[in-house]
C-alpha cells in the first residue's frame, strides 16, 4: 500500500482535486496482495468488483447506461489516481482495457439495443470485455487480419485466430474484429459482439509475461462462430459504412474515416459553466461512492 500524500497537480478545480484524493483514498483500501499474484499471474476479481462498485469502471459512460457520466479529464484523473494509489498496475491495465476498447466502442458506435444490452453490465463489472484485433500476423498492421466473416442465412460464420488479447481469459464479451470476404479490400473489417460462452470461440492458455503479469492475456480461437443477427446477441458492425441499417450494422472505428465522431466529454474542464450545462440535470457532480 502507498502511504505518500498523492501528487499536487496544479492546474485542477478544488472539485477535481477532492475527487482525484477520493480515488486515491479508495485505492489504498483495496487488498494489498498483489506481490502474491504477481507471481502467480493473478487477476484480481475481488479488487475488480471493488472498483465497480465504486464507480471506476462505469467512469465516462452516461448515467443513463449505467455509468458515472464523467468528462475525460475526470476519467484520466480516476485513472491516474487508482494507479497511484493501487499498486496492481495490472489490474489497472485491465481496467483501461475494458474501457477504453469495450465499453467506449460501444457506447460511441453501437445501436440503442447494443448500448443498452452492454452497457450497465460492463459499468457494473458483472461484463468484462475484451477487444479482439491482434493476430500473429497483423500487429500493427491490423488491417492485414486473415480472419473472416462469411454471411450466412441469419448471421456470420468467423474464423481466425487472435493473440494478445487482454481480459480474454476472464472476459465475458468479446468484441471480434474479422474481415468479410475478399470483395471488399482492406476496409471491409466489422466487429462483432460475441458472449463469451458461445459455441466456436474459445480461449487458450494465459500468456505468460513479464510485467502487468495481473492482467491477464491469451490467445482466442474462432471456429466456425456464428455470429447472430438477432437484435440482443452478436451483431455486426462493419467499419466500411457510417450507418446503422435494419441489419444491424453500425460504424465502428476501425478505420480512419469511421473515427469522425470521437467521444466527446460532457465538458473539458469540470466545474466550469460549461460543464454544468452539458451534464443531465439530476446529476451529482461526483456520483462516485464513498469507500466503505
Ligand atoms: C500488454 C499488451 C496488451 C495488449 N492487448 C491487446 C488487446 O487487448 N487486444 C488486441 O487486439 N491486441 C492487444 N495487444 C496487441 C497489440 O495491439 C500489438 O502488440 C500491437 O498492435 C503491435 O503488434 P505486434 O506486437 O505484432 O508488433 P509489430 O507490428 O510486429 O511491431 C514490432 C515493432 O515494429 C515496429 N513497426 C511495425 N510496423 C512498422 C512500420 N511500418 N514502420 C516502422 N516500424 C514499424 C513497431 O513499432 C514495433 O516496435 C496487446 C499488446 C500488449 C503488449
Amino acid at each position: 500500500m502507498r502511504t505518500a500524500s498523492p501528487p499536487v497537480i496544479e492546474w485542477l478545480t478544488t472539485e477535481q482535486a477532492e475527487f482525484y484524493d477520493s480515488v486515491c483514498r479508495f485505492a489504498r483500501t483495496l487488498p494489498d496482495d498483489v506481490r502474491e499474484r504477481e507471481r502467480a499471474e493473478q487477476f484480481s476479481r475481488d479488487s475488480w468488483d471493488r472498483c465497480a462498485a465504486f464507480g471506476i469502471l462505469g467512469m465516462p459512460v452516461p448515467e443513463e447506461l449505467g455509468g458515472g457520466g464523467q468528462d475525460v479529464v475526470s476519467t484520466m484523473l480516476g485513472l491516474e489516481a487508482l494507479g497511484y494509489g493501487y499498486r496492481d498496475n495490472g489490474l489497472v491495465f485491465s481496467i483501461n482495457a475494458h474501457m477504453w476498447t469495450s465499453e467506449i466502442p460501444i457506447w460511441t458506435f453501437g445501436s440503442t439495443e447494443q448500448k443498452a444490452r452492454w452497457l450497465p453490465g460492463l459499468c457494473a463489472g458483472s461484463t468484462i470485455g475484451c477487444h479482439t484485433i491482434t493476430e500473429p500476423e497483423a500487429g500493427s498492421d491490423a488491417f492485414a487480419m486473415r480472419s473472416t466473416a462469411t454471411r450466412v442465412e441469419g448471421g456470420y460464420v468467423i474464423n481466425g485466430r487472435k493473440t494478445f488479447i487482454t481480459n480474454a481469459p476472464v472476459a465475458n464479451l468479446f468484441i471480434v474484429f474479422a474481415r468479410e470476404g475478399e470483395g471488399v479490400g482492406p476496409f471491409g473489417i466489422s466487429a462483432f459482439l460475441v458472449e463469451g460462452a458461445s459455441p466456436g470461440l474459445s480461449v487458450g492458455k494465459p500468456l505468460e509475461k513479464l510485467g502487468l503479469r495481473t492482467s491477464p492475456m491469451a490467445e482466442v480461437f474462432l471456429d466456425d462462430l456464428f455470429v447472430s443477427d438477432a437484435v440482443s446477441a452478436g451483431r455486426a458492425v462493419r467499419s466500411s459504412t457510417r450507418r446503422c441499417d435494419g441489419s444491424g450494422r453500425a460504424s465502428w472505428p476501425a478505420r480512419s474515416d469511421s473515427c469522425a465522431e470521437p467521444w466527446k466529454p460532457a465538458s473539458a474542464t469540470r466545474g466550469s459553466a460549461d460543464s454544468s450545462a452539458n451534464r443531465s440535470p439530476s446529476s451529482n457532480p461526483w456520483p462516485i461512492r464513498s469507500p466503505t
